[in-house]
């Protein structure tokens, strides 16, 4: 199997510091497989997982793959250079099989280690590219990633004054996008069912994901 040749260095000396979950939105793995080694195409991810657990290392973890394009997440721009990014076998619309899961869930564990990648590091491509990406999609299980340590899930009962757009803000979504395309980029991984506009339960759960989302770590002295 070819690795992919559409890499380069990370800018600025950065290292990864998130990772950025995503599916492929290809009929098959192999065409997905074909167009992230393809020059023509230039993009690509440190993995590819079919859906049956097979992980595919296309790009060296050390290198800045091309995967995540325009957006930022806690202000920061230049994703590629601070992230790994992983796309899923998926089209965009079917479940998640266990075994791809399973292996996802090995990956994000071994990454998370080598990088010292905090559980908040985790990321969806919607969430840094709100209106603009939706992926990894309203079948992706982040409660279960979280349940394994590997993301963190909000509490509907979290108290605050934050209004949902500063509380998600705060959390590390972009400023610079529309209300509609900040709800919805929210709603698609913590309500994908919910439907309507903004009420408390998301302005809760905002909170609550701001405040997991901020540094714990005490400075050093
Ligand atoms: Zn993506």
């Amino acid at each position: 199997m070819p690795v992919s040749p559409n890499f380069g260095e990370r800018r600025g000396g950065l290292l990864p510091e998130f990772v950025v979950i995503h599916y492929t939105a290809m009929e098959s793995c192999d065409a997905a497989h074909a167009r992230l080694c393809d020059p023509e195409f230039e993009v690509s991810a440190h993995y590819l997982i079919d859906y049956d657990g097979t992980v595919h290392a296309l790009v060296d973890e050390v290198a800045r793959a091309w995967h995540a394009g325009a957006g930022t997440w806690r202000g920061l721009a230049d994703m590629n250079s601070r992230s790994i990014g992983i796309e899923l076998a998926n089209d965009g619309f079917e479940p998640f099989p266990e075994p791809q899961m399973a292996a996802l869930e090995t990956l994000i564990t071994g990454i998370m280690a080598r990088w010292d990648i905090p559980a908040r590091s985790i990321l969806g491509h919607s969430d840094m590219a709100p209106g603009r990406k939706s992926d990894p999609g309203v079948r992706f299980d982040w409660q279960r990633l979280a349940r394994a340590g590997l993301s963190i899930w909000p509490d509907a009962d979290a108290a605050g004054t934050d209004s949902f757009r500063t509380a998600a803000v705060r959390a590390g979504y972009p400023a610079d996008v529309a209300d509609d395309a900040l709800l919805a980029a929210f709603r698609l991984r913590f309500r994908p069912m919910a439907r309507g506009p903004l009420d408390r339960v998301d302005t809760a759960l905002a909170q609550s994901f701001a405040n997991l989302s901020v540094d714990q770590t005490p400075p050093q002295a």
